[in-house]
């Protein structure tokens, strides 16, 4: 389902505005911050103003259908929630934000939670890394 759809499903007013940045969010796969994806969605409609993309996701957000990320620079950057989970690598020298899956530590971390008397029902994990190469250095 696309992110627009999923907004009216939601029941959210849409306007041409929140169109654009919806249509933006869904063709990000980089993790954009409000910056970023107010220099996309204004490329698209220079109407959109950065108080604008800065509402539109926290409605967003607030309605479950996008994801706020902390990859520890400050910056919030933003996903769609998506029904395939992955975790985040982050590169601390470029900011590049790799995304992988693990079956060994998804099935660990169930382990813990029901170890612990838990059902696991969601969980983040961010490895911040350095390349090998320059680590050595
Ligand atoms: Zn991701």
């Amino acid at each position: 389902m696309s992110l627009e759809l999923k907004c009216v499903e939601r029941g959210l007013k849409m306007t041409e505005q929140r169109r654009v940045i919806a249509r933006v969010l869904s063709q990000s796969d980089d993790h954009p911050d409000v910056e970023l994806l107010y220099q996309r969605a204004s490329a698209i409609d220079p109407k959109v103003s950065i108080a604008t993309v800065y509402r539109t996701v926290r409605l967003f957000e607030e309605a479950g259908i996008i994801e706020k990320h902390d990859f520890g620079d400050g910056r919030a950057r933003y996903e769609e929630a998506g029904e395939d989970h992955h975790d985040h690598l982050i590169d601390l020298r470029s900011g590049t934000v790799i995304e992988f899956t693990n079956e060994a530590i998804e099935k660990l971390q169930e382990d813990i939670a029901n170890k612990l008397g838990y059902k696991l029902v969601d969980h983040r994990l961010e490895l911040y890394c350095v390349p090998l190469d320059s680590a050595k250095k």
